[in-house]
């Protein structure tokens, strides 16, 4: 399970934190500018991920930078072709004549396209930037109990929207039998994960197959999130949208513009809240949450854009 929370007040660019259940670190999506994220939660980042570097979505990198100066490891950032140099570029802003070598590096994974990941390493007190591997795949970062899948949108400029997957895992439940547990359980959820069904299993004495034992395991399906940022209402990104992200748990799509801004938003390579609902409503997505809205709507405007949102989300035949 993900815990995702909104760490920017609605006139504030947007970030949000997630959590992974049972996980020391936290994970970032997003630099805006966010005055509900702590000092100890940038500190615990594990990871950051930006969609894009538009300035909404990047100017708060700063302020990572200024909290994880000493944590003493290494950081990981995703982002579109060339984030490397970019953020290399708010690194060298600053001088670092007094830092020491192992206060901070940052590992920097570009996903070039939707099946290539370019990863690149930046220490100070130089900064530079070294290649390290090129690999063939939209796996962005995996730990041993989840991965995150990235795959770009157009915003006229590539958008990099995420996709959290909790692994699924198997449960053993002892209630269901006298057996004592023992280092036998770990060999039947191994036969089960590799489909071994036949393999024998030594309880104490006795033999079994495992199959006649999978009774005592629950399979616990991953739970999925979505971060989609910035992108056009278009059928390219619709069609990528509901491919990649279906039957997600829980999505956060930005939905930029009200639905009498339309004509803003084909302009501006932004979606708007009726074809955000709606592309949710597609993609079969259980909690769908609308994020990142113009700055030129009152607070009252931006209650009815999530009204507009939620209409279509709901009831998108109706459109
Ligand atoms: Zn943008
Ligand atoms: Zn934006």
């Amino acid at each position: 399970m993900f815990t995702a929370t909104i760490k920017s007040t609605l006139d504030e660019d947007i970030s949000i934190l997630v959590k992974p259940e049972n996980h020391s670190w936290n994970y970032l999506c997003e630099c805006g500018d966010a005055s509900k994220l702590t000092i100890k939660e940038i500190q615990n980042c594990n990871a950051i991920f930006i969609s894009h570097t538009h300035i909404d979505h990047f100017i708060n990198f700063d302020t990572i930078i200024r909290h994880q100066i000493g944590i003493e490891r290494k950081v990981t950032i995703c982002g579109p072709q060339y984030i490397a140099t970019q953020i290399q570029h708010k690194l060298k802003a600053y001088t670092w004549n007094l830092i020491d070598k192992e206060a901070l590096s940052y590992e920097v994974k570009e996903m070039i396209s939707d099946n290539k990941i370019v990863t690149y390493e930046l220490s100070p007190p130089l900064w530079e930037i070294k290649e390290v591997s090129k690999t063939n795949s939209n796996i962005l970062f995996a730990d041993k109990k989840f991965e995150v899948q990235g795959v770009l949108l157009d915003h006229k400029t590539p958008s990099l929207a995420y996709k959290f997957i909790e692994y699924d895992t198997v449960k053993f439940n002892i209630s269901k039998s006298n057996l004592k547990g023992g280092k036998w359980v770990n060999e039947l959820k191994e036969a089960f994960n590799k489909n071994l069904s036949n393999q024998i299993i030594q309880i104490e004495n006795i033999q079994y197959e495992a199959k006649d034992l999978f009774y005592l395991l629950e399979l616990k399906k991953g739970k999925t999130l979505g971060i989609i940022m910035d992108h056009a209402p278009s059928e390219i990104n619709h069609k990528k949208i509901t491919t990649h992200f279906l039957n997600c748990d829980t999505v956060f799509i930005e939905s930029y513009y009200k639905n009498k801004d339309q004509n803003f938003a084909e302009l501006n390579f932004h979606s708007y809240a009726k074809m955000s609902g709606q592309i949710m409503r597609t993609s079969l997505i259980k909690e769908a949450i609308p994020v990142h809205f113009s700055r030129k709507y009152s607070a009252e405007e931006i209650n009815e854009l999530q009204q507009e949102f939620y209409e279509s989300f709901m009831n998108s035949q109706k459109l």
